[in-house]
C-alpha cells in the first residue's frame, strides 16, 4: 500500500512537468551584481588550495611566536614546553591542521593527548586523546571548550594522524564593545562533522563561564601546549569574505 506521501507525489508530478512544459518565459533574474569567484586549485587531498597561506609546512615555525623553542623532525612539530601563537591575526577563515596524539598511552581525561586550537586566541577546539578515554562531553575532542560537545567521537587511535577543518566566524562587535553578533564554528574531524555552525558564547576558560570582551577583527590563532607532546603538521589557512553584490546604478 501506497503511502500518503507517494499517492500525492504520484498525482502531482505531472501536473509539475506539465506546468514545467509551458513555465518557459521570462527567466527571473536578482538583479544583483556579482563578483567573479576566483578560480582556486584545491591542490592535492589534505590541501593547501592555491590561495592558502600555509602556516606550517613541515621544514619550520617561523609564521608563529614560541615556534623557534619547538622541535622540527620528519614534517612534523612537536612542543617542548610551550604553546605556539601565529604572529598575525586572522579573522574569519577556514584553517586546516594535522596532529597527533602520542602513540604511548599515559595518562586519564584531560590529561592524555591534550592540546587544542585557540581561534582568536581565546575559543578553544579541544584536542584530546578521546580514543576510549572518557572525560567530561564538553571538554572531550572537538569540543568547544565548556561549550558544546562534539556531534560525535570521530578520534583515530593514538598515534594516528587525524585532521581538523575548521570554519570559523568571527563576532562583531559594536565600537562600545557590546556584542552584535556571535562568532560560530564548524569543525570536520577525519571528515567527519563534529561541529555544526556551533555558537560560540565567549572565551572559553577552565576556571570561568564564557564571555565575550571586545577584541580585534583579527587575533593570532594559538596551539595549546599542555604537558603532553601533541604533533602537529600541515597547518594552512584560507581567510574568507563573503561575495560583496551590488545593484546597479
Ligand atoms: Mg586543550
Amino acid at each position: 500500500m501506497r503511502s500518503l506521501h507517494s499517492r500525492l507525489l504520484a498525482v502531482s508530478a505531472p501536473v509539475v512537468l506539465l506546468v514545467g512544459g509551458f513555465a518557459v518565459g521570462k527567466e527571473w533574474v536578482s538583479g544583483i551584481v556579482w563578483p567573479e569567484p576566483a578560480v582556486v586549485d584545491p591542490g592535492p587531498v589534505g590541501g593547501p588550495p592555491s590561495d592558502a597561506r600555509v602556516l606550517f609546512d613541515g621544514k619550520d615555525l617561523s609564521q608563529w611566536q614560541g615556534g623557534d623553542k619547538w622541535l622540527i623532525e620528519n614534517g612534523y612539530a612537536i612542543p617542548q614546553g610551550g604553546g605556539i601563537t601565529t604572529k598575525d591575526g586572522f579573522g574569519d577563515c577556514q584553517l586546516h591542521l594535522e596532529w597527533a596524539s602520542p602513540e604511548e598511552v599515559k595518562g586519564s581525561g584531560q590529561g592524555r593527548g591534550n592540546s587544542g586550537v585557540y581561534l582568536m586566541g581565546r575559543y578553544e577546539v579541544q584536542i584530546l586523546d578521546s580514543y576510549d578515554n572518557k572525560t567530561y562531553f564538553d571538554g572531550q575532542c572537538a569540543s568547544l571548550y565548556k561549550t558544546k560537545p562534539p556531534l560525535v567521537n570521530a578520534c583515530r587511535k593514538p598515534g594516528e594522524w587525524q585532521t581538523y577543518d575548521i570554519l570559523f566566524t568571527a563576532p562583531r562587535f559594536d565600537e562600545q564593545g557590546t556584542l552584535l553578533k556571535p562568532g560560530y564554528v564548524t569543525v570536520l574531524q577525519n571528515g567527519v562533522v563534529v561541529q555544526n555552525h556551533s555558537e560560540l558564547l565567549g572565551k572559553t576558560d577552565y576556571e570561568s563561564p564564557p564571555s565575550y570582551t571586545k577584541h580585534g577583527d583579527r587575533e593570532p590563532i594559538h596551539i595549546q601546549f599542555h604537558g603532553n607532546p601533541v604533533k602537529f603538521r600541515n597547518i594552512w589557512i584560507r581567510e574568507l569574505q563573503e561575495p560583496q553584490g551590488v545593484y546597479p546604478e
